[in-house]
């Protein structure tokens, strides 16, 4: 089989070794000549995997005993619309930075729910670049001051966490939870769907801090309250089990490679090496200030939209997957979640260096 690297945005590639232990466990997991998701959610065997894929989860990102983490339905978006039906109070209002695609969209859903204010944190010169980080003299204002550390889309990350004073910061990490190390204290509540750095589709993982829970608005949904789902395991209705599983596997596999420190510094690794190449590259361009590069998402272009195309059709059939950018912005993105090992970063570049000398 020739070698293929995928990077797609997501949902994205998973660790070969987790998929091969998924098909060898297929037909018969833990001696029960079944499969994990035809047994029930509330039988022993599911409940001590998910107990223990809480637990490494705990110990991959080293949450503190004062959070709760819940495993859900309904993606991202599902969040979008669950954080201000949990998290709107007194204030009535939220504030959303906005530096792209996805936070925008963010802002967006939560108007259904509440007063908003947004500001946008993204500058649009010749570089895309977050500056301002300090709200902390308007955050007490709001309910809670909501981000998105990595826009998935344009590939900016923003790495330093915004400061809000004592307001409660709610983070959407999709794109980046697990990625490099964070500080969980400084947020109230962090989410992400699964299938760009965890698993696959169909699950969302909400990290969320005890004193958070229990102030829904009345009519919220039972599925969609955080007070309901931390007192049933995340169970009011059925999970999606085999997703939750190969989470759990997925756990597994980076606590034996040390964890989040260790793919920090692999993701470091991956990134530097393409965007070293970009940079000293007059073929292709990145638009991202240096201090707000995505680990995650490396967007590039070679400024002509019907290279672009070649670019991406050539690199297809040299085995490389999923390259054309998301069509708001058009152009290149290399997804390179955790999954994605430095081999195939060198495969791109080997791939651009020809590919812009078969083409200037
Ligand atoms: C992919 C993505 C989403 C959307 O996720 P769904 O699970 O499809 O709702 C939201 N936010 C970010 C940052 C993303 O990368």
């Amino acid at each position: 089989m020739t070698q293929v690297f995928n990077f797609s945005a997501g949902p994205a590639m998973m660790p070969r070794e987790v998929l091969e232990q998924a098909q060898e466990e297929l037909l018969n997991w833990q001696g029960q000549h079944t499969s994990v998701m035809e047994v029930s959610h509330r039988g022993k065997l599911f409940m001590e995997l998910i107990t223990q894929a809480e637990k490494d989860f705990r110990t991959l990102y080293h949450i503190p005993d004062n959070y709760k983490i819940l495993f859900l339905q309904g993606g991202a978006r599902g969040q979008f619309a669950a954080v201000p039906m949990n998290l709107i109070g007194e204030k009535g209002k939220a504030l959303y930075l906005t530096s792209g695609h996805w936070s925008a969209t963010a802002a967006k859903e939560a108007r259904l729910f509440c007063e908003v204010d947004e500001i946008n944190i993204l500058s649009e010169g010749a570089e895309l670049k977050v500056d301002r980080l300090d709200f902390s003299d308007i955050a007490d204002q709001y309910d809670y001051v909501h981000y998105c550390p990595n826009e998935t889309i344009s590939g900016v990350e923003i790495f330093d966490v915004p400061k809000v004073g004592n307001a409660v910061l709610v983070a959407d990490m999709s794109s980046n939870i697990l990625s490099r190390e964070v500080d969980i204290n400084q947020f109230g509540i962090i989410y992400a769907g699964a299938q760009k750095n965890l698993g696959p589709a169909g699950i969302t993982i909400v990290i969320v801090r005890e004193d958070l829970i229990g102030k829904a608005r009345k009519a919220t949904p039972s599925i969609w309250n955080y007070e309901v789902q931390a007192n049933s395991d995340s169970m009011i209705n059925t999970p999606p089990t085999f997703a939750w599983y190969l989470c759990s596997l997925v756990f597994k596999y980076l606590l034996e490679r040390g964890g989040v420190k260790a793919a920090e510094k692999r993701n470091q690794e991956k990134a530097q090496l393409l965007y070293d190449y970009l940079d000293q590259s007059d073929f292709y361009h990145n638009f991202v200030a240096k201090n707000n590069r995505s680990l995650m998402n490396v967007t590039f272009t070679t400024g002509n939209d019907e290279l672009n195309m070649k670019f991406v059709s050539q690199a297809t059939e040299a085995g490389l997957q999923a390259l054309k950018g998301h069509k708001v912005i058009g152009g290149m993105r290399a997804s390179i979640y955790n999954a994605m090992p430095i081999e195939g970063v060198k495969a791109l570049i080997a791939f651009m260096e020809k590919f812009a000398a078969e083409n200037r």
